[in-house]
């Protein structure tokens, strides 16, 4: 394969018309089609909004809050490219107008401006170039996927558009060719009782977009089917791109589908030309058996998501992808449910988890609806139903167990009851004194120790693994030899063996506890191991496989 590797190429990703168009998912996709191509790809998200970062935002609002290896709290978009370009990535990747605005201002304090006024123009959007440089350069990637959050318009995305359009001004090229190209993602809605696709809100935002200097080299048109080849030719003729840059984007059944859609457009093929970069065939082999397992499952698990930001599938979906990993590795369709946790409060656990195969208790924060929490914690410790507690869930099940099997009236996390006479769950050291919110949680990849012969270490087929934290709170370590005096076992610990980062029940078929999130490190062709566990024992107990 050649490659032309003394510049580094971009491809900045724009949205039209309307937010929510999965522009990240289609520029992930994108990316697939190069790395099976041989290149390095790289990803960098720009959120225009003010927070420094998601950290502090509500999954309600923005869906969950992902976190990379180096503890970075970032828009759920960098999941998505983790797991489709199948890298690491760090907080540099999630560019934020808060960091932008942090910077510049500090350096302004610093003096470093030497008595200028400081604008938005040069001072911002140099910035922001700079980020983007720097991040991408040293990734070692051969191409970045720089995405621009929101939608063509906003005045919040003003800045960084022009820092775009002038960075692709000031960047050379080669050969005649640019050294990075724009593709921008629209709606082409239908209507009318027979479904005429409509062009002109891609030629509205095109013409916004040109507007104010950037003309896109590729158009994603997003509808409810695909485009029809008399819509691809008006919207190449009105917006000045060639009908092979158009690209049809209909709904799929799963974004898994997504690179195979685009190679059957030749989208990367033209997306290289353009950048003058030459490639053989894609390897899409092991991606291409993954989707199809996907689709052609022989069992079916359903499993209880039992949390409080149930309305918002996007709260939870590194789950919700983990087990879509999981399912195509056991030829199993995982149907996820959400459950309310408050609903379990009032209508009890037997009425709204009997159904279930499974039980899965995520993360999160506050008081709100944590009894039903624990409820489905019991529910499944008593009726030996698959259970896996991730974080908030590993809590919540260690509080049943120590309230309803060692007795421990009123036992609770000093989180929700600061005089609970059993503080099984207690505030981490550190975090005393703390009073910040933002990036002040243990965050990120931590080593964790298992025990050799446990549950977790045969499933992760090691004694020693990484996985993520988004933590305040800890199994207080002065009750341990109180919680394991029965069939409870913290069979996974902290390198120094004070913090305890997994539970098992010896007594269940499955009932594991994690204080990390193995959700965020699940990848299609590595599913995370203890979701996987969850659902093999699930398909044991209902089909007796696995
Ligand atoms: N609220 C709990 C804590 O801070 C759990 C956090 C989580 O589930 N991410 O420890």
């Amino acid at each position: 394969m050649l490659r032309s590797r003394e510049l580094m190429n971009y491809i900045f990703v724009t949205g039209g018309v309307i937010s929510g168009l999965g522009k990240g998912t289609t520029a992930a996709a994108l990316g697939r089609l190069l790395v099976a191509r041989g290149f390095r790809v790289t990803a960098i998200k720009i959120d225009p909004y003010l927070n420094i970062d998601a950290g502090t935002m509500n999954p309600f609002e923005h869906g969950e809050v992902f976190v990379m290896d180096d503890g970075g709290e970032v828009d759920l978009d960098l999941g998505t490219y983790e797991r489709f370009l199948d890298v690491n990535l760090s907080r540099e990747h999630n560019i934020t107008t808060g960091k932008i605005y942090q910077a510049v201002i500090s350096k302004e304090r610093d003096g470093v401006y030497l008595g200028k006024t400081v604008q938005i123009i040069p001072h911002i959007t140099n910035e922001i170039k700079m980020r983007i440089v720097a991040t991408a350069e040293s990734s070692g990637a051969d191409i970045a996927i720089v995405e621009l959050g929101g939608t063509v318009g906003d005045i919040e995305s003003m800045p960084f558009l022009e820092a775009v359009r002038q960075l692709s001004m000031e960047m050379g090229g080669r050969n005649g060719h640019r050294q990075c190209l724009f593709m921008h993602t629209t709606l082409v809605p239908e209507v009318g009782s027979v479904g005429e696709q409509k062009t002109k809100p891609t030629q509205h935002s095109v013409r916004e977009l040109r507007a104010i200097g950037i003309d896109p080299d590729l158009i994603i048109a997003r509808a409810e089917r695909e485009i029809d080849p008399d819509i691809k030719r008006k919207i190449s003729l009105f917006c000045n791109v060639p009908v092979e840059a158009v690209v049809s984007a209909p709904n799929l059944p799963s974004i898994y589908g997504l690179p195979m859609l685009l190679e059957e457009q030749h989208v990367a093929e033209y997306v290289l030309r353009k950048l003058d970069m030459a490639a053989g065939r894609p390897e899409m082999g092991s991606w291409q058996e993954f989707y199809q397992k996907l689709q052609h499952p022989k069992y079916f698990v359903d499993v209880a998501i039992v949390g409080k930001y149930t309305e918002l599938a996007d709260a939870y979906i590194s789950h919700i992808e983990a087990f879509h990993h999981v399912g195509a590795a056991t030829e199993c369709r995982v149907n996820t449910r959400f459950i309310e946790s408050e609903d379990i409060e009032k209508r009890g656990a037997d009425k709204l988890l009997s159904e279930s195969d499974a039980i899965l208790v995520p993360g999160g924060f506050g008081s709100r609806g944590i009894e039903g929490k624990i409820g489905a914690a019991g529910y499944a410790r008593e009726k030996n139903k698959p259970y896996l507690g991730v974080c908030l869930g590993f809590q919540c099940a260690v509080i049943e167990y120590a309230r309803n099997v060692l007795g421990m009236e009123n036992a609770n996390s000093t989180e929700f009851d600061p005089d609970t006479p059993h503080p099984v769950i207690d505030l981490l050291p550190e975090q005393r004194g703390v009073s910040e919110k933002g990036g002040t949680m243990r965050l990120g990849a931590h080593k964790v120790i298992l025990e050799p012969g446990s549950k977790t270490a045969t499933l992760y087929a090691a004694t020693s693994i990484y996985e993520r934290h988004r933590h305040r709170f800890e199994i207080n370590p002065e009750l341990i030899s109180d919680l394991t005096s029965k069939d409870l076992r913290f069979a996974g610990k902290s390198e120094d063996g004070r913090r305890m980062e997994t539970a098992e029940l010896l007594t269940n078929d499955y009932f594991i506890g994690s204080q990390f999130h193995p959700e965020f490190k699940s990848r299609p062709a590595r599913p995370s191991p203890l979701h996987l566990g969850l659902i093999r024992a699930a398909l044991k107990q209902k089909y007796g496989v696995m």
